[in-house]
């Protein structure tokens, strides 16, 4: 059985991962690579190895590395140097001896320096570039928008409130659950039989819904109307800097809410579900477990 090593153990997605991983194979096939020890204690009472590292540090990642075949490199979240962060990650996992990596990527239609979230793409886009020329087996997951980040983009106070506010225009997005992004994970991981080697594959969700199909499905789920307002890019920041929301969040919430109106994550493949063998978590299912009582 192949050394799996899952790298942001101790956030969403690599914890959900290491959870399938546990649930599939023994847990002396995982281990995990955190910055924090303490915040893997579970893992850790159940079996996994724990490697400490930081995609800052190469003699950490080299110690992490060893002995690893495959490895799931969850993307990094320091946008400013993720890219060179990312393409350490892949030099010293090649000096290390790893076979596979795994990346989990975005979704695009729009690859140029002109799309609304280049401030996101281009790191993406420069690991997937790297990843490919290193010579390793590689799988890239190009991950549709979560619908765990729904409820960040309707605000958090929106039951207050009742709109959502948000420069999308009537564009549509597939979204998928991160739960469903990371059982695939898991799959891929554990598969043996090479089918996913150097692939590229597009995970959406197997419905693409729009803002205001959201804010209707909100509307049900609490009772309350909720209703959903699209504004100019250039109104929605000067809104936003009123209210005293930081630069760097707004740029990112127009660039979505833009990439959004342009269609830029309106796929609907059915690759997530068929990997899957079952149907994926919908919109509505998930925002239940969000909004519902
Ligand atoms: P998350 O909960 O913030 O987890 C990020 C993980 O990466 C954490 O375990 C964090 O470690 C680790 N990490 C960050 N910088 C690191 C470094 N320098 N060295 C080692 N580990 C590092 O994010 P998530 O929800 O799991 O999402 C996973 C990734 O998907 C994100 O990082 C982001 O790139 C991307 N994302 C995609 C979407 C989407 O809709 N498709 C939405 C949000 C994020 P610590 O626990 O020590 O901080």
């Amino acid at each position: 059985m192949s050394k799996i090593l899952v790298t942001g153990a101790t956030g969403h997605l690599g914890k959900a991962v290491t959870e399938f991983l546990l649930q599939k194979t023994d847990a002396s096939n995982i281990r995990i690579l955190v910055r924090d020890a303490e915040k893997a204690e579970d893992f850790k009472s159940k079996g996994v190895e724990i490697a400490i590292g930081d995609y800052n540090d190469n003699a950490s990642l080299l110690q992490a590395f060893k002995g690893v075949d495959k490895l799931y490199l969850v993307s990094g979240t320091d946008l400013e140097n993720r890219s060179a962060q990312q393409e350490n990650v892949i030099k010293i996992a090649k000096e290390a001896g790893v076979n596979h990596i795994i990346y989990t990527s975005f979704q695009r239609k729009n690859e140029s320096a002109d799309s609304p979230i280049a401030m996101l793409a281009g790191s993406h886009l420069h690991t997937e570039k790297v990843l490919k020329a290193s010579g390793l087996t590689y799988t890239i997951l190009q991950h549709s928008l979560y619908a765990d980040v729904i409820p960040m983009f309707a605000g958090e106070k929106l039951l207050e409130n009742k709109t959502i506010y948000l420069p999308a225009g009537e564009g549509k997005t597939a979204f998928a659950a991160r739960i469903d992004m990371a059982e695939a994970g898991a799959v891929v991981l554990l598969d043996e039989t090479g089918k996913f080697d150097n692939k590229s594959i597009e995970f959406g969700g197997s419905e693409a819904v729009s803002w205001d199909q959201i804010a209707a499905i909100i509307s049900k789920i609490t009772g309350e109307t909720i209703t959903y307002v699209s504004p100019s890019v250039a109104d929605f920041t000067s809104t936003l800097t009123q209210a005293g929301v930081p630069a760097e969040y707004i740029s990112i919430f127009a660039g979505f809410g833009q990439g959004i109106s342009e269609g830029e994550f309106d796929v609907t493949n059915g690759e997530l579900e068929s990997l899957l063998g079952r149907k994926l978590v919908m919109v509505e299912e998930y925002l239940s477990g969000v909004y519902g009582m």
